[in-house]
């Protein structure tokens, strides 16, 4: 499956090239310290809001800059290996040192489910990141012979991260093939449980990881129907409504990516995860698409993790910042036509 991935970014990464749209409809200045008094952390089982959350005063705001309508990296990972050579694994060591970068560029990770919900919960000043694992390789969630979880898998480093930064909340999507779920048949239900239970999601990644263009339409609704089904019965608490495209490639009918049914079964998703290569529009923005959410790799080169990082630093006026309160949408008076007011979903919306 390599090679076709490869071959597939590369062919992503070409057509970013020549079609990346960069925005930022403000002018703003370095992200500023976050005000100590508007740090508000929910439970680690939930992003449910249940805290009263304060207002930025105008003083704030010209020193935070909020900016709910900027976009959000959201990071595709695969296999997390002690030593790789393969630019599409990632070593331990190499997801380490992205989450010290995350962190100390003030990122936070979310929850899909928060960033399509337009109720991204981080406090003022910092910026939501997305971790999404793809694949359920073995190496991004193993046990030890004594039970514990492995420090050397994906869910074992960012346990390990949670420890010594509290405030990085343990928050991700695995986009999952149910059949060989992280290698062993008997522990896939245990292991799908035990990371909703830790806060994480599990989403739709298919159940043989075709390449969906190649599939006819009732093939493809077998893809995803299935996925929802076993899932269901592995880890009936899991949403899995949202889809990761095997190597980014969608159905002929791309609509099937969306809804469809197979013998009954129906399956609903709520956004649709390409391979790459940008940052995602906010969901309140004119430019989001369901059916087409980009994400970013972290490969090196132009348009993985660090270019884009590196980019978003230099053009803050591209990046999401939060105001604090997840009820509330904050935005600069630049960036107002862009907004697609059926999306605030009930946030009150706050421009200056
Ligand atoms: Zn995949």
């Amino acid at each position: 499956m390599k090679p076709l991935r490869s071959l597939h970014f590369k062919t992503i990464l070409a057509s970013c090239s020549l079609g990346v749209s960069i925005s930022g409809c403000g002018s703003h200045n370095t992200v500023l310290n976050t005000l100590q008094s508007q740090t508000v952390l929910t439970p680690a089982s939930g992003d449910s809001i249940t805290h009263k959350y304060p207002v930025l005063t105008s003083d704030e705001l010209k020193k935070i800059r909020p900016n709910e309508d900027g976009e959000v990296p959201i990071l595709e990972y695969h296999n997390v290996f002690l030593k790789s050579n393969s630019p599409y694994s990632r070593t331990v060591a190499g997801l380490k040192n992205d989450l010290n970068f995350l962190y100390k560029l003030n990122y936070r990770p979310i929850s899909m489910r928060s960033y399509l919900d337009n109720r991204i919960n981080i406090p003022a000043g910092k910026s939501p990141v997305i971790l999404s694992f793809d694949d359920a390789d073995a190496s991004q969630f193993q046990y030890l012979p004594n039970g514990e979880i492995s420090p050397n898998c994906a869910v074992g480093v960012l346990i390990a991260f949670h420890k010594l930064h509290p405030d990085w909340r343990l928050r991700g999507i695995f986009f999952v093939l149910p059949d060989n779920a992280f290698g062993r048949l008997d522990e896939r239900s245990k292991k799908l449980n035990a990371l909703l239970k830790m806060g994480f999601e599990i989403g739709n990644h298919t159940i043989t990881h075709p390449q969906l263009s190649k599939l006819s339409s009732v093939r493809v609704q077998w893809e995803l129907a299935q996925n929802v089904a076993r899932i269901k019965v592995l880890a009936p608490k899991a949403d899995d409504d949202v889809l990761a495209l095997p190597y980014g490639v969608a159905p002929r009918n791309r609509k099937l990516a969306l809804s469809g049914s197979w013998n009954g079964l129906k399956y609903h998703n709520r956004a649709v995860m390409l391979a790459g290569a940008q940052p995602a529009p906010a969901v309140i923005d004119k430019k989001f698409r369901a059916i087409a959410v980009p994400r970013v790799q972290p490969v090196p080169g132009k348009y993985g993790m660090v270019f884009w990082l590196k980019y978003m630093q230099e053009h803050p006026g591209m990046k999401y910042i939060s105001d604090g309160n997840p009820k509330l949408t904050t935005i600069p008076k630049s960036c107002l036509h862009n907004i697609n007011r059926k999306r605030l979903n009930g946030a009150k919306l706050r421009v200056y």
